[in-house]
């Protein structure tokens, strides 16, 4: 071969070379766009739209592994199901616009309560489901406190120039490891049975499972 032939040659090799690192260069960055996508779709799929909490299959998922660790460590746990009271009628009154700012206030009260001992989630359409490891003192002052902070929400609903404000309250029913054990399914049923419970005696109350 002689030179002029090995430097046509070099400065193919350089060519594909250069062109080989534009290939490159571009997978990384579709590489990154894909995650990107991916790490959105996996937040999506943990957290609710509407009100940041955690969705019903991820908050269970915690909440069985809670459970599972304070039954070895034999701590107390427990739950509280939260229901806006007449939300339907808050719609019915304000529109729908106004029950989902209602529904994202109460649910970033809620959140501002988390810490690595109390978890939430949107159990439902107007109701949320809190985590929460302490004794039941503590889980019922939990219970209280939220809600004489909803019965302070209140917000202009919208196309009245703040003349019409929405105000709501809720009812919650709590359950515990204490009276119930810890099996998941008995402590939301009884929960449920004490939310019923405060609904049945008026709303706007805290009631623990009988
Ligand atoms: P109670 O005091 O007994 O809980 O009465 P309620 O009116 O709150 O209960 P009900 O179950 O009759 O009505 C709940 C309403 O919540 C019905 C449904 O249309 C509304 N809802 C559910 N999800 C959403 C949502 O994401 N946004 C809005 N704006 N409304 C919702
Ligand atoms: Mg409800
Ligand atoms: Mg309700």
């Amino acid at each position: 071969m002689d030179q002029g032939q090995l430097d046509a040659n070099l400065k193919g090799i350089r060519q594909l070379l250069s062109h080989l690192h534009g290939e490159v260069t571009a997978l990384e960055s579709s590489y990154s766009q894909v995650l990107q996508v991916l790490r959105k779709l996996e937040g999506d799929a943990i957290h609710d739209d509407l009100s940041g909490l955690f969705r019903r299959k991820p908050f269970f998922e915690k909440w069985e592994e809670l459970l599972a660790e304070c039954g070895k460590l034999n701590e107390n746990a427990g739950m509280l199901l939260i229901d806006i009271d007449h939300f339907k009628a808050i719609n019915d009154t304000h529109g729908h616009q106004t029950g989902d700012e209602v529904i994202q206030r109460v649910a970033a009260l809620v959140k501002q309560y988390e810490s690595p001992r109390c978890f939430t989630g949107r159990y439902g359409g107007e109701e949320f489901a809190v985590a929460v490891k302490g004794t039941d003192a503590e889980i019922l002052g939990l219970a209280e406190m939220l809600r004489r902070g909803v019965e302070r929400l209140y917000g202009a609903v919208p196309g009245t120039d703040g003349k019409v404000q929405w105000k709501c309250t809720v009812s919650i029913g709590m359950s515990s490891t204490a009276k119930e054990g810890y099996d998941s399914e008995r402590l939301v049923k009884a929960a449920d049975e004490a939310l019923y419970d405060a609904k049945r005696r008026g709303r706007n109350q805290v009631r623990s499972a009988a």
